[in-house]
């Protein structure tokens, strides 16, 4: 599927697509079998490739004792994991991770469904249990004592456009706030530094205090730039300074780090818990202020997500400094599910995909995720018309 990080999709928006999939069991409720929906999350491509050549048949050729809990009353997701990720090696994330977590979130809404329960409260039971599927997180402080039906969430968007920008993105921006999110994130690095400063200066004029307002660089600076552009937003004291350089560039982070006293964000661009570890060791990045952005469907699913928090959460850092990336409901729950910080959601851009179920808003900037059975993606009506097909 094609998606577009503007609501008008007829402006170019650089060909980023996802791809989307419904696992069908041999479960009925209410008289139909129990589909499971998953997509590859926002801001990688599409992985079909791998999904039909390598873990979609690993998962259809397994058997029922392979894939069920030990009653046998329901899937098991972290079984289910395994199976994918047979005879993988280790290493080589690339983007195979993508798509294990695209079938696995497919796989969680299924098995959350024939729970009965939405997925945080599925998920939050599954860590509060020790399953052992959830090793290495049996026992890990990473498991909350109750899952919060609360979450903060901020609103992503504020992408360049080709004409009339600045206009366009203060609209955007009144836009979001009007449904009621408390703080904004806007893209730079896609301009020369003095067009994105009086971005952001337009956007700050809207909002109470720089604390509001996140920048986004999309990992567009080399190493002069980085701090040529930290140098610059020091003084507007921005809520964080997102992406700043290549995902593996930890010198040019280092740098940044020492030199940039705000909060710097990291982590969207990483997938293993192997290169967050190399990141909390190697990036300058500090536990007391900085925001760690791994998006769980970009990461393997929940398994590998769990794995990253449980091993940075041992390292020292606070449950609280992790925002996953992603901005649509499956993060929202394992936010909830978890008891992290906060919940970027994605309210214009990528559409259908993005933001909230239909008619929910934030109130005073935090919101529920969905009680249905499952994700939710049926409380989407557009999103749910294209798993449906
Ligand atoms: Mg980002």
């Amino acid at each position: 599927m094609p998606i577009s990080r503007y609501v008008d999709p007829s402006i170019p928006s650089g060909g980023l697509d996802t791809s989307v999939v419904a696992l069908t069991t041999d479960v009925v409720r209410g008289g139909k079998p129990v589909v499971g929906y998953g997509f590859s999350s926002i801001g990688r491509f599409a992985q079909s490739g791998l999904i039909r050549e390598r873990f979609a048949p690993r998962l259809l050729r397994a058997t029922g004792e392979e894939l069920a809990n030990d009653d046998g009353t329901n899937v098991d997701p972290f079984r289910a994991w395994d199976v994918m990720m047979r005879g993988e090696k280790p290493g080589g994330h690339g983007e195979r991770c993508v798509a294990v977590g695209t079938l696995d979130m497919a796989v969680w809404d299924a098995a959350a469904k024939i729970a009965g329960l939405p997925l945080y409260r599925f998920l939050a039971d599954a860590l509060r249990s020790g399953h052992a599927g959830a090793t290495p997180n049996a026992g890990s402080p990473i498991a909350p004592d109750d899952a919060s039906t609360s979450v903060a969430v901020y609103a992503s968007g504020g992408y360049l456009y080709p004409a009339d920008d600045v206009t366009r993105l203060r609209d955007e921006a009144r836009t979001l706030l009007a449904q009621g999110y408390t703080h904004l994130k806007i893209k730079i690095g896609a301009a020369p530094l003095a067009r994105d400063l009086a971005r952001v200066e337009s956007v700050l004029a809207l909002l109470p205090s720089g604390a509001h307002l996140a920048v986004d660089a999309m990992n567009r600076y080399d190493a002069a730039r980085s701090l040529e552009a930290a140098d610059a937003l020091a003084g507007y004291g921005l809520w964080w300074f997102e992406d700043v350089c290549d995902p593996l560039d930890f010198d040019t982070l280092t740098a940044v780090c020492a030199r940039y006293a705000g909060p710097v964000a990291v982590g969207e661009a990483l997938f293993s818990d192997a290169e967050a570890k190399l990141l909390d060791a190697f990036g300058g990045v500090r536990r007391d202020r900085d925001v760690l952005q791994f998006d769980p469907a970009h990461c393997y699913g929940v398994p590998g997500f769990l794995r990253i928090v449980d091993a940075l959460v041992r390292r020292g850092w606070p449950r609280a400094a992790f925002w996953p990336h992603g901005g649509h409901l499956y993060t929202l729950h394992l936010v909830a599910a978890l008891g992290l910080g906060g919940c970027e959601m994605n309210p214009l851009s990528f559409q259908p995909f993005g933001g909230l179920a239909d008619g929910a808003a934030p109130d005073g900037g935090r919101v529920a995720p969905p009680e249905a059975p499952g994700i939710g993606f049926e409380a989407k009506a557009a999103l749910h018309e294209i798993f449906e097909v």
